[in-house]
């Protein structure tokens, strides 16, 4: 009886300890993947929301590039979540989404690069450009897409000279394409006013893969020479002049 009841504290010891080391490499898997948002891009985002004049060393400005990058700043605000950024586990944000500040309707959106305009006869607030050579990979076709360009009833904010069903119209870096709003598909529960942005993958078909699936993304990064991969950026705020910060992460990582 004594021998077999510390045979079984003993199990539930080795349990335990299983359970935890087990815990502890799936906790370090999860984070390590990126499959979390840290908490300061919560703070941050609040702070901003509350005092947008205060903090305007935080906000990029439409139209302008950092350095040498190819592609223009896609509309003015503070760079809430960047790209690999999760929401939920098993799923990670494709793109980056920028927070104006502003009532929706008011803050520009303008064309990152030059390229071919779309838009989806059913599209109330989005629009996706076909540019034919990557600037950072010649030869290879990607996409941009923009979107929440319309309020939280579907009334668009998109700019009148795209409407639904718009196709191959060539439109320069810097054209105004609309204003971010809060359009989620749901009235009742629209998202906080802000534009999504991402570069999406082609399908080798002449069109663009699922934009909803980050793996048929890129890393925007290197394109607007900011830190916006949320595996190597956990905290740094993504404005020019900071890219030197992931750099170093990713060669001690
Ligand atoms: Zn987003």
């Amino acid at each position: 009886m004594k021998s077999s009841g510390c045979g079984l504290r003993l199990f539930i010891s080795a349990f335990c300890i299983l359970l935890f080391v087990a815990g502890y490499f799936l906790y370090r898997s999860i984070s390590q993947r990126g499959l979390s948002v840290p908490v300061t891009r919560f703070t941050r985002l609040r702070e901003w929301f509350d005092d947008p004049a205060g903090h305007t060393d935080w906000a990029i400005r439409a139209g302008e590039r950092c350095q040498e990058a190819a592609f223009v700043y896609p509309t003015n605000g503070y760079i809430g979540f960047i790209w690999g950024d999760s929401f939920r586990p098993g799923h990670r944000h494709q793109g980056l989404d920028i927070f104006g500040g502003e009532e929706a309707g008011l803050t520009p959106v303008v064309a990152a690069y030059s390229g071919y305009l779309h838009r989806l006869p059913e599209w109330k607030s989005s629009v996706i450009m076909r540019i034919p050579d990557d600037p950072l990979q010649p030869g290879r076709q990607i996409w941009l897409y923009y979107t929440h360009m319309a309020n939280a009833n579907g009334t668009s904010y998109i700019s009148p000279e795209f409407p639904p069903g718009t196709e191959e119209v060539f439109v320069e870096a810097g054209t105004l394409l609309g204003y971010q709003g809060n359009y989620s598909g749901d009235p009742d529960n629209p998202t906080g006013v802000h534009l999504h942005f991402s570069i999406v993958r082609d399908d080798g078909q002449g069109s663009f893969r699922n934009e909803l699936d980050i793996d048929n993304t890129l890393d925007p990064s290197p394109y607007f020479q900011l830190p916006l991969n949320s595996q190597t950026n956990r905290d740094v705020i993504p404005v020019c002049g900071n890219m030197q910060v992931q750099g170093l992460d990713e060669q001690d990582s």
